[in-house]
């Protein structure tokens, strides 16, 4: 926290924490993957990048710069002794002045670090979610920065998957305003269609720009795959032979059925397969190609 390793225990903050009132923080979600030496980080630098840009967004002046971020999280991983993990940095407003000025708040930095398995689920991993159209539609542009991955942010999530949830789903796809495919609440959808993989403008449609979602797209080019960036609709999932979810968290996620209706066979499909297989040797580092995307702990 704000440059000193703090004990899980005192790992706390006041209650006037502007951004806990606003909804006025930026964070990452990023994991670290146990290799045959010790833990890497996956794609830090991207998340760092991503990180800056949140903070930029929301006219934050970090006080660190990407360097010095991307060490404190490999220090924060070593000194956390594990060697898998999940790693949430949080730039956040402090305790300084109360009220919507977030210009005159304190500027704080935190890393966390601990365990976290399957975030769908096991189960999911192996045999598929079930997913759900939410009838929360994403954040649009005009109103939120679509681009920043800010807590506030989050609220829409965070209603579609309670709604999800609550009707006995895993997981919630939102629609943009126009009714186009965007995203779950934490992760980038795919299809599969005659052997293409399509997956939505994420911009064009307020989703994260995933950086699981851009590795896929490089995984899957690589294994001969064409991908393409399209504008798609709720019926096209009904209708897809394969569906999935990325993100570093929920990772490669094959979907069962959409809103009740069986995608493919209800197995993951091949091409599911051969991606999530792809993801996981890439972040354990057991293919040279995609070395540059790891930073080693040491
Ligand atoms: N969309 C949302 C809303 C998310 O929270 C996440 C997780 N960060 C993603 C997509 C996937 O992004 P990434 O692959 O970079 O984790």
């Amino acid at each position: 926290m704000d440059g000193e390793l703090v004990d899980w225990e005192d790992a706390k903050i006041h209650v006037l924490t502007h951004s806990l009132h606003y909804g006025t923080g930026v964070f990452e979600g990023i994991r670290a993957y146990e290799t045959t030496s010790g833990p890497a980080v996956f794609r830090l630098r991207e998340h760092i990048a991503r990180l800056l840009r949140s903070a930029h967004i929301l006219a934050m002046e970090t006080p660190y710069g990407a360097e010095q971020l991307c060490e404190a999280v490999r220090a924060t991983v070593r000194a956390s002794g594990l060697q898998a993990c999940y790693i949430r940095p949080l730039i956040y407003l402090g305790y300084g002045e109360m009220g919507l000025n977030p210009l005159l708040s304190p500027v704080n930095v935190s890393i966390a670090v601990w365990p976290w398995g399957a975030y769908l689920g096991d189960a999911g991993m192996e045999k598929g979610i079930r997913l759900k159209v939410s009838s929360w539609a994403r954040h649009d542009s005009r109103s939120m920065p679509t681009a920043a991955k800010a807590t506030g942010m989050y609220i829409n999530s965070s209603l579609a998957k309670v709604e999800a949830v609550r009707a006995g789903y895993d997981e919630a796809l939102m629609m943009t305003t126009d009714g186009y495919c965007s995203e779950g609440t934490g992760e980038n959808i795919f299809l599969v269609r005659d052997g293409v993989i399509l997956t939505p403008p994420n911009s064009a449609v307020g989703a994260l720009e995933g950086i699981t979602s851009a590795s896929v797209i490089t995984l899957a080019r690589d294994l001969g795959y064409e991908v393409s960036e399209q504008l798609l609709r709720r019926p096209d999932l009904y209708v897809a032979d394969e569906v999935f979810l990325t993100g570093t968290a929920a990772e490669v996620v094959p979907v069962g059925s959409v809103d009740d209706r069986v995608v493919g066979t209800g197995e993951p499909g091949p091409v599911t397969r051969k991606i999530q297989s792809a993801y996981f040797a890439a972040v354990r580092g057991e293919t040279a190609r995609y070395e540059s995307w790891l930073d080693r702990v040491g």
